[in-house]
């Protein structure tokens, strides 16, 4: 299909994943059950996830110069991404989270950017073109801000619609969000940007309304199985989700937004992208793990026929 170029800007990271039965107190050491390596950071899930679904993408990200930054960029490439904006950074190690998984399923995590850093602005200069000539750019917060909100006013200059994806939640300057066309918070992440605690669609609207007053005209809030809150300069409605028996959100939203700016850029209309996003989450929340988890386009569209 003949779509418009996405680029997406973001972080790489590599997953250590310890299962264990309760999370150690403070000086305790506890045995774990699984340990597994998996390769993640949102802006890798994202791209691996409009990759899959069809996206013509390329990828802004760094990593470190060492075995493992090696395999990623493998397998981002095999996920039919243009890898060649991502570098590998002399010195610095790939981007880790250290992740503990209780028998709840509940999770903490400790990350080092380790070679996120190094996407500066200086760093973009050095691939502006891809969003010169990009129609969307995608984007998250786990590379440095200040580089997030040049690759927008750069965007901005050139016509490519801004998609962002505010996570993990922190505070946002405002320069930076007058210049998102969309931006798809989850609930938490809604509540840190406009103080507005989403329990329910009118607080969904609520919130949403401090966005648009902010300056941006599409506002998606993500909110789990329930679907979304979609609203389009102040008109809003929830889009409910797919019913399915999840086993594992572990990257829901990064699945979502990759998809959704994938059927975007092939000119669907909103709320029917919204639709393919819902699906290809659905999917990824039926199987375990981040990047493995995430659907390819011939399984949402056989999840949607
Ligand atoms: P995040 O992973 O960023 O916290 P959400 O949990 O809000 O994001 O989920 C993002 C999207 O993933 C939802 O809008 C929905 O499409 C899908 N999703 C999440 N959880 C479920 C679920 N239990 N069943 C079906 N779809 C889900």
């Amino acid at each position: 299909m003949d779509t418009g170029k996405l680029v997406v800007l973001g972080s790489i990271n590599a997953d250590h994943i310890l299962n264990i039965e309760q999370f150690p107190q403070p000086g305790e050491t506890v045995i774990g059950k699984q340990y597994t390596v998996a390769f993640g950071g949102k802006g890798a899930n994202q791209a691996v996830a409009a990759g899959r679904a069809g996206a013509d993408i390329s990828f802004i990200a760094c990593v470190g110069e060492d075995d493992i930054g090696e395999r990623v960029c493998k397998q981002l490439a095999s996920d039919d991404i243009d890898t060649s904006p991502v570098e590998a950074i002399s010195g610095a190690t790939t981007g880790v989270a250290l992740i503990f998984v209780n028998a709840e399923g509940e999770n903490v995590i400790g990350i080092d950017a380790g070679a996120n850093k190094a996407v500066t602005p200086e760093y973009l200069n050095r691939y502006q073109q891809n969003i010169i000539e990009a129609s969307a750019l995608l984007m998250q917060l786990e590379s440095p801000l200040e580089t997030v909100i040049a690759a927008a006013k750069l965007a901005k200059q050139h016509n490519t619609q801004v998609i962002l994806n505010p996570a993990p939640a922190c505070d946002l300057p405002a320069e930076l969000l007058s210049l998102v066309d969309i931006i798809t918070p989850n609930e938490t992440e809604a509540e840190r940007l406009t103080g507005v605690q989403v329990n329910n669609n009118d607080d969904a609207a609520r919130a949403a309304k401090v966005l648009h007053e902010k300056g941006i005209d599409t506002v998606i809030i993500t909110l789990g199985s329930k679907g979304v809150w979609l609203s389009q300069k102040g008109e809003g409605k929830q889009i409910v989700g797919f019913r399915v028996k999840a086993i594992d959100t572990i990257a829901a939203g990064d699945t979502f937004n990759g998809a959704l700016v994938t059927s975007l850029l092939e000119g669907k209309l909103m709320e029917s992208a919204v639709r393919f996003a819902h699906a290809a989450a659905a999917i990824a929340v039926t199987r375990p793990g981040a990047q493995p988890s995430v659907p390819w386009r011939h399984e949402i569209d056989d999840f949607l026929a």
